[in-house]
């Protein structure tokens, strides 16, 4: 059997087109145009090419963007005034401020002091602790990702053995928070993993869906899985450079041979990397609703 192969970047299409369109009512109807600023301090080609393809994909969804580059000397207090201007911009709807910041910057410090109103990355306590409550927050992108890619493909998640392999704060912590919920696209019996977890294959091998966020390389083989899983990989790990100068990428999960055994898996690149942007196009729209009134 070869899995279906669970596609970000066609489902992350079709929820452009759906978002571009709601852009255009808010124009035409609100006379609104939801606006996104990105910050990056320094010049990490990796964080550089992020922030790129994240205004380039708010231009063309008719998002105003604004991007916002500071030398990687830029104080914290610096850092903090910028934050707090467009925390009082108007024309400014959701505030992303690139990770990982320099060393000299206390990184939790500038999360906290966006507007939890404009925090479309959803890492603000204030949206953190929602999240965990089930209430109506921004959810954070790569998780909210994770779990459209599911809904959208049709995967029942109620009473599903769900294995979480990672547990950061942005990716395995939310993920596995969000597929307990008790609502739609939740339900599920939640294990989560990590490099302290004594026994992983035990769990690995007992899920219905596996979502992995690790960050190594191939780390998940085809013996490690049951027949007919769920995968979803978040990993991106930069295994090489082709001739070409493109940096070759490879998820978590050693993909030819889990899809041999799989029900369906998420590619890597084109599965869930092309969703986060778009979680947090969708997140920067419900800002500009939520802030204008209108919900
Ligand atoms: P992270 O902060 O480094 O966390 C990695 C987690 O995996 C940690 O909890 C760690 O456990 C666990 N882990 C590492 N090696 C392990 C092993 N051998 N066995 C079991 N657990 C292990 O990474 P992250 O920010 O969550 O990112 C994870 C991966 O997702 C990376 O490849 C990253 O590039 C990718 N990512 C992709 C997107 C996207 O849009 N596609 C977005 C974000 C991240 P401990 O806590 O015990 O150390």
């Amino acid at each position: 059997m070869s899995a279906k192969i669970i596609s970000g970047t066609e489902t992350a299409k079709a929820i452009r087109e759906e978002l571009k369109t709601e852009v255009a009512q808010l124009k035409e109807q609100h006379d609104l145009v939801p606006g996104l600023v990105t910050i990056l301090v320094g010049e990490d080609p990796a964080s550089q090419s992020y922030v790129a393809a994240k205004n380039k994909t708010a231009h063309n969804l008719g998002i105003h963007s604004e991007q916002v580059t500071l030398d990687a000397d830029t104080s914290e207090e610096d850092l903090l005034a910028l934050v707090d201007k467009y925390n009082k911009d108007t024309n400014i709807h959701g505030i992303l401020v690139q990770l990982p910041l320099p060393k000299h910057i206390n990184e939790a410090k500038i999360l906290y002091a966006i507007d939890p109103n404009k925090d479309v990355d959803g890492f603000h306590p204030v949206n953190v602790g929602k999240m965990m409550l089930g209430e109506q927050c921004f959810l954070p992108c790569t998780p909210h990702g994770c779990l459209e890619l599911l809904q959208r493909s049709g995967v029942e998640t109620s009473g599903a053995e769900v294995v979480v392999v990672g547990r950061s704060n942005i990716v395995g912590k939310p993920v596995a928070n969000l597929m307990l919920q008790k609502r739609e696209g939740g339900n599920a019996t939640v294990t989560l993993c990590h490099t302290r977890t004594r026994d992983m294959d035990f769990h690995t091998k007992r899920a219905d869906i596996l979502v992995v966020a690790a960050g190594v390389a191939n780390m998940i083989k085809a013996d490690q899985v049951k027949e007919g899983v769920v995968v979803i990989d978040v990993g991106v790990n930069r295994i090489g450079v082709s001739e070409s100068g493109k940096a070759i990428l490879a998820g978590d999960v050693e993909f030819e041979s889990v899809k041999e055994k799989a029900a369906a898996i998420t590619p890597v690149p084109g599965g869930v990397g092309p969703m986060t942007i778009t979680m947090l196009m969708k997140n920067t729209v419900q800002a500009a609703r939520q802030l204008a009134g209108l919900e």
